[in-house]
């Protein structure tokens, strides 16, 4: 671990200008990734800035009618929020099958967002890593790549996005807040994370000393048929190998409105809305969930270990569908342990 300075923050102005001063600072504050990251040497910040005393920490309504979340406040506090749970279950759901609960009292809003991949080349100094030592190559591509992208990765990189509140968060349609010393500004959660591309050492667009400030959640519609399914190694505590965040709004025997995100595929969230627009104005079957899997999954590309989850996911797909539209009562959580004869 190298040597660095620390600072305890109280306003947001102060915030900004402690992480300008120097220009490899980092903010912390839940550091339920920053802190494992920095004792093996992958992230070395010269200054860390503890954000822990900003007012960015309450679930606070929108004028829309929408929620904002505030970027401090924990995921376990998230997901047990009686508006979260109420108006937005699928991303109470999603949180609650990340982690751990002791990780999930820990870790913050803003910091999910920013975690970064569980590629073992990743953690693992002694291999090449281009997201670790840019332009060093990517010991996963021609290694042991069971857990990685299969959409939307490059020979740069194939490492998979880990969280799971941001599948659920793209299914929604969340918006960003960010502050920055020129002022606020705001971006899509489809434009935050990026596609490794031959920069994989940049996860999302957001600069150096901006501070997320809070996640906007739109009204929905979409609280009464959704479904959270994550697919992984063992039953808790494991990042998936492929989960599913879908919601359904239903009218007169067809789809009104759909959502269907993917985690575990590609190095951020996936979502194809031309294929989800081909799902409205048609009956809730198990034909149309199947055909729109099809579309979604039909520039996959499997590796040596990983073409499993090509099948896999379009599997997921059905049944998050089928599931959302028959019965989605709150306590009912999905998940799956995934093994070669397990079959969805
Ligand atoms: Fe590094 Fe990405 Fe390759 Fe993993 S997949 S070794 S994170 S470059």
């Amino acid at each position: 671990m190298n040597r660095f300075t620390y600072t305890r923050t109280h306003s947001l102005d102060e915030t900004l200008s402690e992480a300008s001063a120097n220009g490899h600072s980092k903010f912390i504050a839940g550091g339920t990734n920053l802190i494992d990251l920095m004792r093996v040497n992958i992230e070395r910040p010269d200054h860390l800035v503890d954000i822990n005393h900003l007012e960015i920490n309450s679930i606070e309504e929108t004028e829309n009618g929408g929620l904002l979340l505030g970027a401090l406040v924990k995921n376990a506090d998230t997901a047990y929020n009686e508006k979260v749970q109420r108006r937005y279950p699928l991303l109470a759901k999603a949180i609650l099958a990340g982690a751990s609960p002791q990780l999930r009292n820990m870790a913050t809003n803003g910091g999910n967002l920013l975690q970064r991949t569980r590629c073992y080349y990743f953690y693992d100094t002694a291999t090449a890593c281009s997201k670790r030592d840019p332009g060093t190559g990517c010991g996963a591509l021609h290694g042991y790549n069971r857990i990685h992208a299969i959409l939307g990765a490059s020979d740069h990189c194939i490492a998979t996005h880990p969280s799971d509140m941001c599948v659920a968060l793209t299914a929604l349609d969340a918006t960003i807040h960010i502050l920055n010393r020129d002022g606020k500004r705001s971006m899509p959660i489809k434009n935050f994370h990026r596609l490794p591309g031959d920069t994989p050492h940049v996860d999302t667009n957001l600069k150096q000393g901006e501070l997320i400030t809070g996640i906007e959640l739109p009204p929905s519609n979409l609280m009464q048929h959704y479904q959270y399914i994550k697919i992984r190694d063992r039953r808790s505590y494991a990042f998936a190998l492929v989960s599913v965040a879908v919601a359904l709004e239903l009218d007169a025997g067809v789809i009104k409105d759909v959502r269907i995100a993917l985690g575990g595929v590609a190095h951020k969230p996936w979502r194809d809305e031309a294929a989800e627009n081909l799902l409205k104005g048609k009956p809730p079957v198990e034909r149309n969930f199947r055909e729109t899997a099809e579309i979604m999954l039909q520039d996959a590309k499997g590796l040596q270990y990983n073409h499993f989850k090509i099948e896999l996911a379009k599997r997921a797909i059905v049944r998050a569908l089928s599931e959302a539209r028959d019965l989605t009562p709150p306590e009912y959580l999905h998940c799956y342990t995934y093994n070669r004869h397990h079959q969805l």
